[in-house]
Formats: C-alpha cells, structure tokens, sequence
C-alpha cells in the first residue's frame, strides 16, 4: 500500500498512481487504512510527524527534485531510503526558463522595458549567444541537461561540481578554486545547487563581486545559496546588471522585501519547473516495480551528502 500526501491536485496523484501500479492500493489523508499496511510514502511538502505513523515503511519517495524539505527530520528513520526525481519532465521546463532570463539581457529586454516607461527609442548593439559565457553552479540531473541545451545554442558554456568529470564542449570546474575561475568567466551566473550546509550563502558578498563587470545572476535552486544583502548591494553599486530570482530564503517572498520593487530583479514564485504528474508518477512506479523484483532503485539520496 502507498500512502500520498500532496497537497494540490490530490485527485490527478491518485488517478495516476492507481493506473501505473494497478495491483498496489493507495491511500491519502482521510482514507480507511492501518497504518502498518502502509509500505512507501510519495509526498511533497511532508508536514512534521508524517513518516513516523508507518511503523513498516519501505522507502519514501519525494516528488520533487530537491529534497531540503526530508532531511534532518525526526520522523524519518535513517535506514528508510529516500528516493528523489530525477529531471521526470523538469530539465526541459529548467532549459525554457534559463533561456527566457538569459535572452532577457543578451537581448537587452531589460534596458527596453526600461526604455519604453520613458518613450525612448533607441537601439543598442546585439550581441551572439558565443560571445555570452554562462557559467552553472551544479551540474546534476538538471544542471547537466540544461548545460548541454545551451551549447547547442553556441552559448560558452561552463559549470562547476563537487566530483570532477569531462563533458563534452563544457567546461567543468570543481573545489574552491574552480569556483573562483567559473566565476570570473561568468556573463550569466546560473545556480542549480541543491540545498546542503556546503551550498548556502555560496553566493555572497566575496563570490559574487568576483563574477564580471555586468554579469546577471539566476537563482533557480534554492533561496539560502544566496546572501540577499549582498546581492542587493552590488546590483545597486552597478556591479551585477541583474538577476532573475525564482527561489528564496522564505516563500512566498515578503511582501516587504525590496527584490519585489527592485528595478534590476526579477521574482517568479517558484515556479522554473514544477513536477508533472504523469512523468514523476512513471519514475516512482518504476523504482516501486524494481524493489518488488528485488533490484536497486534510481534516485537514492545521500542523506549525509544531503542530496
Ligand atoms: P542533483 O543532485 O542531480 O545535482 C546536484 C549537483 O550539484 C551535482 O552536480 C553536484 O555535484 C553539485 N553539488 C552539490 N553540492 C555541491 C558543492 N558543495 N559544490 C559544488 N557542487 C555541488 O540535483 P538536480 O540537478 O536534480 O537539482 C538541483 C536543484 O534544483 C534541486 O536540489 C532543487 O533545489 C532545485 N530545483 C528547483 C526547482 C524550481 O522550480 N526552482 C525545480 C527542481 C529543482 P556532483 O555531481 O559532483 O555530486
């Protein structure tokens, strides 16, 4: 028996958790059900104490991409394993959106917006996607993905990881030093870090003032790699020409926060790219389908690593 705990669109989850796994019930919040019968948990946003009243569960399946929100909890016993999604539909969404920001200021939208408040006509020069260095903080399932999309494009792709690889036509950079030359080689700083206590406030007043004169920074990770103060302050000093925010600190950002007027950001409410049920179901019922036949699942998180 699986147990579903998402909170939007409740319905669909369950529609299309009973018709890729037929012969497995699932059961919600208010369902008729014991409690030991319950063997996975698939749940977004888990509420406190939720793991714990399955005293024989098997494995619990986060229906995201990130997984901040299952670590370091009391009701989740160290030897249930937490599988995660990987890309499930998500690349593609984290492709479009990092294209739209970065055409935003390869194509100076951004100086035209400002433009037209005024009724100003005036044309700057273009510039081609080669000439726009993109640099990416984390190169996982998505990071990967999105890396390669873009130098399809001929942008001059480049991105740093914990464990050094070779990937073709992207340069790769790890440890504090590779960070230290990624930046510096940044027009377009993209984050795509998970949330671990090494990847926050990686962003801050020291690393960010190494990226270039003009650089733009997008957050579409998570909003603690961020240092706000910082980011704030060299956007104002002119150093940084903009960023595209789609993740924060707290969310729903406040409404007193000064991203939500300032004129070099962009806020988008967490939504770069949002599971879709159809993908993210067939991947967990594939990896239920593994474990009944006894094989290893996909998508095991290192809970120590924290991603
Ligand atoms: P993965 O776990 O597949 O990839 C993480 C990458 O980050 C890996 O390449 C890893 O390096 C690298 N990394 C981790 N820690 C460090 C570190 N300390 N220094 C350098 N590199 C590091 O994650 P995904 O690609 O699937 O997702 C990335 C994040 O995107 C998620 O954790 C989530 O927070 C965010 N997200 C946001 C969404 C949105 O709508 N805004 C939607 C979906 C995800 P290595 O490969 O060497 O291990």
């Amino acid at each position: 028996m699986l147990y579903l705990h998402a909170h939007a669109q409740s319905h669909q989850w369950i529609e299309a958790f009973r018709s890729a796994l037929p012969e497995i019930r699932i059961v919600g919040p208010g369902d008729d059900f014991e409690p030991e019968q319950i063997r996975w948990v698939a749940a977004w946003q888990p509420e406190s104490c939720l793991f714990n009243q399955f005293p024989h569960l098997e494995a619990v399946f986060a229906l995201g991409a990130g997984v901040d929100a299952f670590l370091n909890r009391d009701d989740l016993a160290a030897e249930v394993p937490l599988v995660r999604l990987q890309d499930a539909g998500m690349a593609r969404q984290m492709f479009e959106y990092i294209v739209w920001a970065i055409l935003r200021f390869q194509r100076d939208f951004d100086r035209y917006a400002q433009q037209q408040v005024l009724a100003q006509w005036m044309e700057h020069d273009a510039r081609e996607a080669e000439q726009v260095r993109v640099g990416i903080l984390g190169l996982g399932a998505l990071g990967q993905s999105v890396a390669h999309r873009l130098a399809k494009m001929d942008y001059d792709v480049a991105g740093w990881k914990r464990q050094p690889v070779t990937l073709e036509g992207i340069e790769v950079f790890s440890g504090d030093q590779g960070l230290e030359q990624l930046l510096a080689r940044s027009d377009v700083l993209v984050s795509l870090l998970p949330d671990t206590p090494s990847t926050r406030g990686v962003l801050n007043a020291q690393t960010l003032a190494q990226l270039p004169q003009g650089a733009v920074v997008i957050n579409v990770a998570r909003g603690a790699q961020i240092e706000d103060e910082a980011l704030l302050a060299l956007l104002d000093s002119g150093h940084l020409r903009g960023a595209v925010l789609d993740v924060f600190h707290e969310e729903p950002l406040p409404e007193t926060h000064a991203f939500w007027h300032h004129p070099r950001v962009v806020v988008t409410p967490h939504i770069a790219a949002a599971t879709l049920i159809e993908p993210a179901v067939r991947q967990v019922a594939a990896n239920i389908q593994r474990t009944l036949q006894g094989r290893p699942m996909d998508g095991v998180v290192d809970r120590d690593r924290g991603y």
